[in-house]
């Protein structure tokens, strides 16, 4: 659970409260689209997507089904506060496409939460079940709220978050669109949704429902494995990408941007391969140490004072200090539109692992590429995460319990199979990994289309 960023005075430096380090104003990342501050996260997508279906010659019937999203839910509703007040709060449902299995995806909660940007979250998800052949389709939710404990309390969230899954009522379902955990939200609020779900069914009904999210807490029918599985994802393929570059991960260096779930798991993942984070960044701002940060020891910090700042074994700095610290591996595990035109310049590594989702724009990602940069792409790269959701399902469908061993060796099969298929494809075309990324999903789409046909 995320928990409030209280004002701070002791330590060096200033915390960030959506103001940098140095008391500059943070970047906008995420700002309502078509604000005229940022550019739609969505156009991104579609960008991303026209470039791949050009190259690949994508039919045009199907290009136009894929281009746009299947259903878009908003929902108003109202919740009582703990003093007696209502309050209304917007939450979103978008599903993108369900041609290869139930609709997946994670939900968020953050203030910035908006139409466009779940959109585009949606529709990352439809290709990144595709490149990875599970059988889902893409959705992504979330609700427009600070979830810190200064503005609500631990009750007022477990409220907000049963309401809203009653007011996605028969939207979700374990057949048919299934959430998980995203920025800001956990296995807790995974097990509050899951419960409100199955007192709406028939009592009958109850015990076999238990799948309509995944992401839950153990005891709740979670897969071991799962709260690790996108940050466990990132490292199998940095692995991967070192084998084959000759890379020794020992005595190398990265730098983490977010350290929740993603950032912190992926860390700690890189250490036993003797590697050094010597730079890392949270909404409170960025931590720098060229002798390494211990990631264990900065999670013991982060759990007890919320987030990393005023952590001591690490010299705080600003945001573009951060995004220039020299390293081998990036891994951006925090939000959307981080290397743009304006900091992928100033980038000193070899390898970008993007854990987070839609963390390079397409100005980003030209940079990178005339820059020489590797990139393995969110859609590939973030994958572990709804790879072991898909194993978490499939364990509660068929009331079993994998062990951990079993989860973590299917997880690296297929998110290293992924890997292949999309480096085989970036071979044929001779294109880049995200293009490439791009027509493994839009390949099997496109096939699975022309089987079956538009009905009617
Ligand atoms: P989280 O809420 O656990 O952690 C988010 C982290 O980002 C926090 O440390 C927060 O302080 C930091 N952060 C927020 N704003 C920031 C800013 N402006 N600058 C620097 N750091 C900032 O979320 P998460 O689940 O780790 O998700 C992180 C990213 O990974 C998101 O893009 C998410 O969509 C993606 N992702 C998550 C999963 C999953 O399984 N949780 C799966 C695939 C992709």
């Amino acid at each position: 659970m995320k928990t409030a960023n209280k004002p701070r005075t002791s330590g060096s430096g200033t915390k960030r409260n959506g103001a940098a380090a140095n008391g500059k104003k943070m970047p906008d990342v995420n700002g309502p689209a078509g604000d005229g501050k940022r550019p739609s996260l969505y156009a991104n997508v579609i960008k991303q997507f026209d470039k791949a279906a050009d190259m690949m010659r994508l039919d045009g019937n199907i290009r136009k089904i894929l281009a746009s999203t299947m259903n878009e839910i908003i929902v108003n509703f109202p919740v009582k506060m703990d003093d007696g007040r209502i309050e209304i709060f917007r939450g979103y449902r978008v599903q993108h496409n369900d041609v290869l299995g139930p609709f997946k995806g994670g939900l968020r909660y953050h203030p910035a939460v908006n139409i466009d940007e779940v959109r585009a979250l949606a529709t990352w998800m439809t290709w990144k079940s595709a490149i990875a052949e599970i059988p889902y389709g893409g959705a992504k939710g979330g609700i427009q709220i600070d979830p810190s404990r200064q503005k609500y309390s631990i009750n007022e969230l477990e409220r907000i978050t049963r309401r809203f899954t009653f007011a996605l009522g028969n939207n979700i379902g374990p057949e048919y669109d299934i959430p998980a955990p995203d920025v800001n939200t956990n296995p807790q609020i995974m097990a509050w949704i899951m419960d409100t779900y199955l007192q709406m069914m028939p009592p009958h009904e109850r015990q076999r429902c238990i799948h309509v999210v995944t992401g839950k807490p153990i005891k709740s029918g979670g897969s071991l494995g799962r709260d690790k599985a996108t940050g466990q994802g990132v490292v199998y393929l940095i692995e991967r990408w070192a084998e084959e570059q000759g890379f020794d991960l020992d005595g190398s260096t990265y730098i983490v941007q977010g350290f929740g779930n993603v950032g912190s798991w992926a860390a700690r993942l890189m250490k036993p391969h003797g590697a050094k984070m010597v730079a890392v960044e949270d909404v409170a701002g960025a931590l720098y140490n060229p002798e390494g940060i211990d990631p264990d020891d900065l999670i013991a910090y982060a759990k007890e004072h919320s987030d990393i700042f005023g952590y001591p074994d690490a010299k705080p700095i600003d945001h573009m200090a951060f995004m220039g610290t020299k390293a081998d591996i990036f891994i951006p595990a925090a939000l959307e539109s981080q290397i743009t035109a304006l900091t992928a310049p100033m980038l000193k590594v070899r390898l970008v692992a993007e854990g987070a989702n839609g963390p390079t724009d397409p100005d980003g990602d030209r940079i990178l590429l005339e820059r020489g940069i590797h990139l393995i792409p969110d859609i590939l790269c973030n994958s572990g995460g709804v790879i072991v959701s898909y194993f978490e399902w499939l364990q509660n469908k068929r009331s079993e319990f994998w062990d951990l061993d079993e989860v973590d060796a299917k997880l690296k099969k297929k998110i290293v199979s992924a890997y292949e298929r999309v480096q085989g494809v970036a071979h044929h075309y001779k294109t880049d990994w995200r293009n490439a990324a791009y027509i493994v999903a839009l390949t099997r789409l496109e096939n699975v289309y022309k089987e079956r046909g538009i009905f009617p």
